[in-house]
């Protein structure tokens, strides 16, 4: 017998028996930004918690963001919270395991909080999602990110490691690399000797209720999504305006 195909969904084979061939319906769809915003919110109660501070991930970014977030947030964009909550998923699907939930606690070294995501038997392992494209080797073809090695030295350090593992979902790719880095200890100590230098600037910063100078303490590559990039951009041109 051969099959018909619907001319709705293209791909699709219906088997031509009497009685049971489904017929084309007349599709009318409209957008419901109602579901989205109820969505949006739900995932901005269960996952945006507070870490405790100064935590790494607030030290390694934009000390003035780190500190806009906590004196003077702004609200997350959607745009934000779809790519985070791409990598809560993958947490969720590829991590989680109610046996190992006390790894992932937020550990304190020298007044600085991190928050490991996963311990594998005796590898710690770091999962990350991105839209760069990795090539033959398993490397992202633009070389690692700074941030990401700054943060795998850090959590090797914490746990008195010189190797870190990594596991990486390329989202256009769909594909899954793994990998770990080797580093020396002189290496992780002269990471973790950075991180503190910003540790004591953002805690002068928080204490005394001072924001950080815009564009002073951030990637250069942060500041073209960011959300406080207007307010950053008005505060610079008040103070050389002085
Ligand atoms: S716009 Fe740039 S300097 Fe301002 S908070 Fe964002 S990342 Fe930091």
């Amino acid at each position: 017998m051969r099959a018909r195909q619907s001319s709705l969904s293209k791909g699709c084979l219906a088997p031509r028996m009497a009685g049971i061939e489904w017929q084309e319906a007349s599709v009318i769809y409209h957008q419901d930004p109602e579901v989205k915003t109820e969505l949006l919110s739900r995932l901005r109660k269960k996952y945006l918690t507070d870490k405790p501070t100064p935590h790494l991930t607030e030290l390694l970014y934009c000390l003035t963001r780190s500190w806009s977030d906590r004196f003077e947030p702004i609200a997350s964009t959607d745009h934000e919270l779809i790519l985070w909550c791409i990598g809560f998923g993958l947490e969720e699907v590829l991590l989680r395991d109610s046996s190992r939930d006390a790894a992932l606690k937020s550990v304190e070294r020298d007044g600085v909080w991190l928050t490991p995501d996963y311990v594998a038997g005796r590898e710690m392992v770091d999962l990350k999602s991105t839209r760069m494209y990795f090539n033959s080797a398993g490397v992202p073809s633009k070389g690692w990110p700074e941030g990401w090695i700054q943060q795998f030295m850090a959590y090797a350090a914490q746990a008195g490691r010189t190797r870190y593992a990594v596991a990486v979902v390329a989202l256009g790719q769909a594909n899954l690399f793994t990998g770990t880095f080797q580093f020396t200890q002189e290496e992780l100590d002269n990471n973790w000797l950075y991180i503190l230098g910003r540790r004591d600037a953002y805690n002068v910063f928080t204490s005394k209720r001072v924001k950080p100078q815009p564009f002073m303490w951030n990637k250069e590559w942060e500041c073209e999504y960011c959300r406080y990039y207007l307010k950053c951009s008005v505060d610079r041109n008040k103070e050389s305006a002085r």
